[in-house]
């Protein structure tokens, strides 16, 4: 089958530091051009919007969005409505509504869109879902903290509305758990930390239920000085104790590592968007997006110092 013909939406850190690198390895997509307003990649034609793009190159089949997620939704309505294949970085879209709304415009154009989560590609995930399946779980901790300045240096759309702040590392950590937990969770409480000047909190805590006897908590820290980061999960089981760690690439039992994997994560996303594709299939799973939105709804918010870069 020839390689089906892409366009990158977006070209900030994430299209540079995985996406680009992907689609070059990839044989099932050419990367043919891409809109973003300033950025450019040398060799492959460059457009300022969606728009322009899709007006001057009707050979695009697919096309990949990683803006912030605040231009999201127009952006992929925009192309299902055009007849492009859509693949959408995390968070999908800012809201649940434009995420229902999505899926219902792909189902009607018979598109595959696609919400990549990447942190399910993890090497150590699959093997902790599998593993986790054969126990009873007593526990769940979660620790996901680092520093912004180190990570999102200048970027401004994280700190206002839609931008989700903490939850924009955060919900990696609640793609992991929704995939790695054998039962869907539920949000109990939530203590968001919002800086003066910001629209979105700076730190979180979060208790969640999976079943009356397993207890979820999580704490996310934005402001994180320590390095490295810390992106963790610990789980009690009465069959021993499961750690996912460097945000579940690797996976310990009882402090001992059994999986230990390279970074493969976008390879994967492009695989799993090309099956979909071939099949013109839906894969689009609210369920992390779901429980941010519980934070905001009931979390209980406090005013901390202003957040200066
Ligand atoms: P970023 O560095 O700020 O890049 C965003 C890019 O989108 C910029 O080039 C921006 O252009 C462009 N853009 C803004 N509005 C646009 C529009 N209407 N049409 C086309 N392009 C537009 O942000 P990022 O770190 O790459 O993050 C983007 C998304 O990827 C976020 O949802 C984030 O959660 C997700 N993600 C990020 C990482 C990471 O490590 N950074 C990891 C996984 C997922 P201008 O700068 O010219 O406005």
């Amino acid at each position: 089958m020839a390689a089906v013909k892409l366009a990158l939406v977006g070209l900030g850190k994430i299209a540079r530091d995985q996406h680009v690198p992907a689609l070059l390895q990839s044989d099932s997509f050419e990367l043919v051009a891409t809109a973003s307003p300033a950025d450019r990649l040398q060799g492959v034609r460059s457009y300022p919007h969606l728009e322009a793009l899709l007006r001057d190159l009707p050979e695009v089949e697919a096309v990949a969005i990683c803006t912030p997620p605040q231009v999201r939704y127009e952006l992929a309505r925009r192309a299902l409505e055009h007849g492009c294949h859509v693949l959408l970085e995390k968070p999908p879209t800012v809201n649940l509504s434009e995420g229902h709304a999505l899926i219902e415009l792909a189902r009607q154009q018979e598109l595959a869109l696609f919400a990549a989560w990447h942190s399910r590609e993890a090497a150590g995930v699959e093997p902790a879902r599998a593993w986790l399946a054969q126990r009873r779980l007593r526990h769940v901790q979660v620790q996901w903290k680092e520093d912004v300045r180190v990570w999102h240096p200048g970027q401004t759309w994280i700190w206002q509305a839609g931008g989700l702040g903490v939850f924009d590392p955060g919900i990696n950590a609640l793609s992991i758990l929704t995939r790695t937990l054998p039962a869907p969770l539920s949000l109990r409480d939530a203590e968001l930390e919002y800086p003066a000047n910001c629209a979105a909190p700076i730190a979180a805590r979060l208790k969640l239920a999976m079943t009356p006897e397993t207890d979820v908590a999580m704490e996310l820290d934005f402001l994180h000085n320590g390095s490295p980061p810390a992106w963790d999960i610990d789980v009690d089981t009465d069959g021993g104790q499961l750690r996912l760690s460097h945000g579940g690439r690797l996976m310990s039992i009882d402090g001992s590592t059994v999986v230990s994997g390279a970074d493969l994560e976008y390879a994967c996303l492009y695989r799993r968007f090309a099956q979909l594709l071939v099949e013109r299939r839906i894969d689009v799973d609210l369920a992390p997006l779901t429980l941010v939105a519980d934070a905001f709804l009931i979390g209980r918010r406090i005013s901390v110092a202003p957040f200066i870069e």
